[in-house]
């Protein structure tokens, strides 16, 4: 039956259906994420060795008990969470395949609360699954630069809403963020220090494509950074409440924006300021892979953990409380 089923090509609604399970039993996780991890092929993340074999710890523990591997090679043991962001982490893997179900399907997000009351894991534990599963989202642009028509512009998390031409006065309490977003395409977002021409032009150098058409508002912040680029530099005046002009307007990057808020304030009510660029990654991943079928969105969310333990750990004394 499941083979008849992969020759018939719903390997996109196998992944989906696996779901439920592997969020219900500990054995099921932990073959889920080792399929999807290793396919058919475990191999060793130390040294890549395929030469390995599955042993059966005699413990009661269910999370010590499954999938541990050791490698021929270089000797070492291992499991599916090795090298990812859920390595020195006991909470199941259950709980991981439902928290990166829910964090990569849900329009606007998911915040710890419900996880805590969805798997029964204490706050904490559910604060730093959360924190850890949006540090795998976080996987940028993978090297490649945005392209073609690129609208760019900058909006404020936090505090309360004010008038555009006055916000730059308004740092105390409100965040400037920066996105970026390819009409079709993919969307870069950031979290800056300020609104100033250096640091907008700055993050447009870094990661827009020179053959590029820039499209913004008529912040002078801007201004000059069509000669960088082959498309030139166009712009929509929304002080004259200009908001279309032909193929020349932002509402690409200003709906994104939109998204940003719906689920900063809906979902999260209270973003500190230094998870704030976790939110946005989530949020980021979710829209650069939209066209993803949910299941193998879930799968490209786990996959993007890999490789990221040690870049964590630098930062781990700033993981308390959001
Ligand atoms: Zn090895």
């Amino acid at each position: 039956m499941a083979k008849n089923q992969k020759k018939v090509g719903t390997a996109k609604s196998e992944i989906v259906s696996d779901i439920p399970l592997a969020c219900a039993d500990e054995k099921a996780a932990v073959e889920f994420l080792e399929k999807h991890r290793w396919k058919d092929a475990p191999c060793c993340p130390e040294c890549g060795d395929t030469d390995v074999y599955t042993i059966t710890m005699r413990c009661s523990d269910e999370r010590e008990k499954n999938g541990r591997w050791r490698c021929r090679g270089c000797g070492k043991l291992y499991s599916v969470r090795t090298g990812t962001v859920m390595e020195e982490s006991r909470i199941p893997l259950r709980h991981w395949v439902y928290a990166f179900w829910r964090a990569t399907t849900s329009k606007k997000g998911v915040s710890a609360k419900e996880i805590q009351r969805h798997t029964g894991v204490s706050y904490k534990s559910a604060l730093f699954l959360m924190h850890r599963i949006r540090f795998a989202m976080a996987d940028g642009l993978v090297g490649k630069k945005l392209s073609g028509v690129v609208e760019c512009d900058e909006a404020f998390i936090g505090g309360k809403p004010r008038h555009k031409a006055t916000e730059n006065r308004g740092l105390k309490t409100k965040q400037p963020i920066m996105a970026m977003v390819e009409r079709n395409g993919r969307v870069h977002t950031r979290v800056i220090a300020n609104v100033t021409g250096k640091i907008l032009k700055g993050a447009i150098r870094e990661v827009v494509d020179k053959a590029s058409t820039i499209m913004t508002d008529e912040n002078w912040c801007y201004k000059a950074i069509g000669k960088e680029y082959d498309g030139g530099h166009k712009t929509v005046n929304h002080k004259k409440h200009q908001y279309v002009n032909g193929d020349i307007y932002t509402n690409t990057v200003e709906g994104y924006f939109s998204l940003v808020k719906r689920g900063v304030y809906g979902i999260w009510h209270n973003v500190s300021r230094k998870h704030l660029h976790r939110y946005l990654a989530a949020t980021e991943f979710r829209y650069n892979h939209r066209h993803l079928e949910d299941g193998e969105r879930v799968v490209a969310a786990i996959k993007a953990g890999e490789g990221k333990r040690l870049v964590y750990r630098k930062s781990a004394n700033m993981e308390d409380a959001a």
